[in-house]
């Protein structure tokens, strides 16, 4: 494959892997460490307790593992549940249905409820399942919080309520990867029993780190779980923390380092203003979406998503030729439709450690494309609407104040 040059920089706006900010790019260019010396331990605890706050919770048990979502799907799965356990999951889009494929895959009996792509999860037809499970053959809800694929964000405390009301004891598994440290999320208040992300999503990370938080039922259920599972196993991982040594196996020296610097600029902007962040972000992007006369592809706003806009393009325009179009002419990275949605919609990826004239340089460039392909847009239009919204609500940078 060639090699391609572009001046200046890729603007990146993909849902994932996002940008890493130099703070992080910087703590990670270092030697490799010896990892059973005193210093990688004293700063895997740090770590460990500094993983909880993102996940808010208290009473978790997190696990930083070298993987991906993929394999932090896995992890959560294979300690909990056994080959033939019922589980409900539900199939909104493309990253719920590559979880639902893993469910399969490990031998679980999956109950998929199934929703158009651009809704939510239906947590009408989940009440039907719970009510009507008395005895409690359900093992498990899983539910990816944040879509990635359609831009629809379900809603867990409602999850959690329903499983209170029936009186259920299903464990509750979350993929947060595309929500943890961006959107409002909360373990223990929504009895999230294990919950997962991974580093290149809202963290800003390089790929290659999967963070697994389990609940202490989550924990008691590992110990009868009977799924196959050897690198993943939370056993050795809770023997080598008794030991005080934390790691099974070789970490990244490099990542544990960025991971550290990572947390301190999240909580250095406070973890809520990180999140009014996100949200600010996306309203701002959703205001540029209308004055395009585009569509949202989620549905209904109590889905929409604070860290990926999913556009409708009309049917005349194929949505993969505005990603194509926005990298060859300017330098501009927007997520491709996926699956069922594929060429009909493309993502503007809007998480992680970004902050507004950033956000903005993608809008613009986002029109330009929207021109070059033939739809009527008045340039300046999605950018006006966006400003004027950054303008009003932007706050000062408290440390500059
Ligand atoms: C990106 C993503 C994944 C997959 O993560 P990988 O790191 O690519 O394995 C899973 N779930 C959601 C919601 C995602 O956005």
């Amino acid at each position: 494959m060639d090699y391609f040059y572009g001046p200046g920089r890729n603007h990146l706006f993909v849902p994932g892997p996002v940008n890493i900010p130099e703070q992080v790019i910087r703590a990670m260019n270092r030697n490799n460490e010896d990892y059973r010396s005193p210093a990688v331990p004293a700063l895997t605890k740090t770590l460990l307790e500094d993983v909880k706050k993102i996940f808010k919770t208290i009473s978790g048990t997190p696990f930083i593992i070298p993987t991906t979502g993929t394999g932090a799907w896995e992890s959560a799965l294979t300690n909990t549940l056994s080959p033939g356990d019922r589980i409900v999951s539900f199939l909104i889009g493309q990253f719920s249905l590559l979880w639902i494929d893993q469910q399969q895959r490990l031998n679980f009996n999956v109950d998929v409820i199934e929703s158009d792509w651009g809704q939510g999860a239906n947590l009408e037809v989940l009440a039907s399942k719970l009510a009507a499970d008395t005895a409690h053959s359900i093992k498990a809800i899983c539910i990816v919080h944040n879509e990635t694929a359609t831009g629809v964000t379900n809603n867990l405390a409602a999850v959690r309520k329903l499983l209170d009301h029936y009186q259920h004891p299903a464990l509750f598994l979350v993929d947060g990867v595309s929500s943890i440290c961006a959107l409002d999320f909360r373990m223990d208040e929504w009895g999230v029993d294990v919950a997962l992300t991974g580093s290149q999503k809202a963290l800003s990370m390089p790929t290659g780190m999967g963070i697994v938080c389990a609940s202490p039922k989550a924990l008691e259920a590992s110990q009868t779980a009977k799924s196959v599972r050897v690198f993943f196993d939370w056993k050795d991982y809770l023997k080598f923390y008794k030991m005080g040594t934390y790691w099974p196996y070789t970490p990244s020296i490099q990542l544990l380092y960025g991971l550290r610097t990572a947390l301190d600029l999240i909580f250095e902007e406070g973890l809520d203003n990180v999140i009014a962040r996100h949200s600010r972000l996306a309203k701002a992007t959703r205001l540029a979406v209308e004055a395009w006369g585009l569509k949202n592809c989620t549905q209904k706003e109590e889905w929409y998503s604070d860290t990926v806009t999913a556009v409708l393009v009309p049917p005349y325009i194929d949505s993969s030729e505005i990603v194509r179009r926005g990298w060859k002419r300017y330098n501009l990275s927007l997520g491709l439709g996926l699956n069922k949605v594929a060429g009909k919609v493309f993502r503007i990826g809007h998480l992680g450690n970004l902050n507004e004239l950033q956000l903005l340089s993608c809008l613009a460039g986002v029109e330009m494309v929207l021109k070059d392909v033939g739809y009527p847009v008045k340039l300046g239009s999605g950018v006006g609407a966006a400003c004027a919204y950054l303008q009003d609500t932007t706050p000062m940078i408290p440390s500059r104040i």
